[in-house]
């Protein structure tokens, strides 16, 4: 049994609570590692070394920072391979899969490559006689992030990319599900020039977020995992003091008009709903058809591909669609809410409840689900299922389809499958949910944009990524000046770097 350790001021170092979590292969249900859970102690020794390094690596000029960033991009490519089957192994993704969770991080990070433009503050010449005035934004210190199973490369890269490249140390709470790949990143930014303790790595559960909520020395705090620990992250985190951004659950509903390309919209939803078995905060679980005629179209479009996904282990390679889903707990409470959607009346047109794999008896797997007539009082249609599961909910008309989406207390992502630019035009303009995909089932923006839902979905003023990570990561100071008269010196002949 392998014992996982954190990684703190350039070194891995043993958890010293006593206190351990079982990582899992979700493809064999064996236990395969075990993470440490910090005490306040740890949080607070992480606090420290934190503290020692930061202010000298906020007085590194941002374009030497960028140059970490370059070269971790460089490294990111070189150990993907690595990167991915670490990956798969403890999340149950597939290889693939696992590599776009990298690259996506790998993107934030190659945007961070462009702090020292994205760090020039505003500056105005005179304005008052003799007067400048210029804002400069300066890093905030130290700050943490906490991080969901579901993505262990891409949303810690999200946090911690910006907010080094900021100038501000960082400490990574990952999820205690998937730990090694948060390890390996750590290792790779030291490989790639950061200075030891700048990046660290702590495992925990509960008791280490409660640590870092409750300790002075921490700035902020990002989050990114389910809507009730985001909620009661961000009320312990700001009424302590702290800059706050948590991002929450989902419901992601994708309206079908009638006009749609219906092999187009069924194509979208299968990899949409049941790309990585479902465990994506932007993932499609709610179907909208406008219309009788357009539901029994796509429904039955639907039918055959979702029969036909392979399910597996991501050791098989390129022929697996999806994957096992984390834990035996998650797979438990997916059947129990499918078992609700069939005790409400919801129609089960794909039923994936006996799924079985020779060889992999012990694995959480899952097969794909379709429920049909599906309606807003269902349990599997307000809550989060987070698993292979498609509900469709038949809307009479489009303002019916655009109610629905805007009436559910989740706000992510949503998207519509239609060939009316006007439909579109007005359901973009209109529904209140964070990002919106036209005919794009999962509309997450690149890195230069920025990523966020609005209402039970998110948490706090400013997105991630794109250029609200910089100004999430940074204070802005300004400053008013005046010289009376100044001292002129002689010309300066050399060409000079910047130190
Ligand atoms: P989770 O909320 O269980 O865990 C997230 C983090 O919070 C982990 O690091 C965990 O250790 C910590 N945590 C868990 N319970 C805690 C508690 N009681 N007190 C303090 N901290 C606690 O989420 P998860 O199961 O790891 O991830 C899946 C969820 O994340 C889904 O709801 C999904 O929609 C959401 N998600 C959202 C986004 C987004 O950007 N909005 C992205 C990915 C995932």
């Amino acid at each position: 049994m392998q014992e996982l350790t954190h990684y703190m001021g350039g070194e891995h170092v043993k958890g010293r609570s006593g206190r351990f979590a079982d990582v899992f292969n979700p493809a064999t249900g064996e236990v395969q590692a075990q993470a440490p859970l910090a005490s306040a102690e740890e949080i607070d020794r992480a606090v420290q070394i934190a503290h020692e390094v930061q202010p000298k690596w906020a007085a590194v000029n941002p374009q030497r920072r960028a140059r970490v960033m370059m070269e971790f991009v460089r490294l990111l490519n070189r150990d993907m391979d690595a990167l991915a089957e670490a990956l798969s192994r403890e999340h149950g993704k597939t290889l693939p899969d696992a590599k776009g969770d990298v690259q996506r991080g790998l993107e934030v990070a190659e945007f961070c490559i462009g702090a020292p433009h994205l760090l020039k503050g505003e500056y105005t010449d005179g304005a008052g006689p003799g007067i400048d005035m210029y804002s400069m934004r300066q890093p905030l210190g130290v700050s943490a992030g906490i991080t969901p199973f579901n993505f262990p490369a891409m949303i810690p890269m999200w946090m911690f990319a910006p907010a080094i490249a900021c100038g501000n140390a960082f400490i990574l709470k990952p999820s205690e599900r998937a730990p090694t790949v948060p390890l390996m990143l750590a290792e790779l930014m030291e490989e790639a020039g950061l200075p030891k303790g700048v990046l660290q790595v702590v495992n925990g559960d509960k008791e280490a977020v409660d640590a870092i909520l409750e300790h002075e020395g921490i700035a902020s705090v990002g989050f990114v995992g389910s809507t009730p620990i985001a909620e009661y992250i961000y009320g312990k985190g700001c009424s302590h003091g702290k800059r706050v951004q948590c991002f929450g659950g989902a419901k992601n509903h994708m309206i079908v008009m009638p006009d749609a390309d219906m092999n187009q919209a069924a194509d979208a939803l299968v990899g949409a709903g049941y790309g990585a078995a479902g465990e994506r905060c932007m993932a499609i679980s709610v179907a909208v058809p406008v219309g009788e005629e357009t539901a029994d179209r796509l429904v039955a479009a639907l039918k055959p591909r979702i029969e036909k996904l392979k399910v597996g282990p991501y050791t098989s390679g390129d022929d697996v669609d999806f994957g096992p889903v984390v834990t035996a707990a998650a797979k438990e409470n997916i059947l129990k809410l499918v078992q609700s959607g069939v005790d409400a009346g919801a129609e089960l047109v794909v039923d994936g409840r006996d799924f079985r794999l020779q060889g992999y008896e012990n694995g959480f797997f899952l097969g794909p689900h379709l429920f049909d007539r599906v309606t807003p009082d269902m349990d599997i249609y307000r809550k989060e299922i987070f698993g292979p599961v498609l509900s469709t909910v038949r809307a009479g008309s489009y303002e019916e389809a655009l109610k629905l989406a805007m009436d559910h207390e989740m706000g992510n992502g949503t998207a519509i499958f239609t060939r009316d630019g006007d439909a579109a035009r007005d359901f973009a303009n209109r529904v209140n949910v964070g990002m919106v995909g036209v005919n794009v089932p999962i509309p997450v923006p690149l890195a230069y944009h920025s990523f966020g839902g609005w209402k039970k979905s998110a948490f706090g003023d400013l997105n991630q990524h794109g250029t609200d990570s910089f100004k999430f990561y940074t204070k802005t100071k300004t400053v008013t000046a005046r010289w009376p008269s100044g001292i002129k010196d002689g010309g300066e002949f050399n060409f000079k770097p910047m130190e």
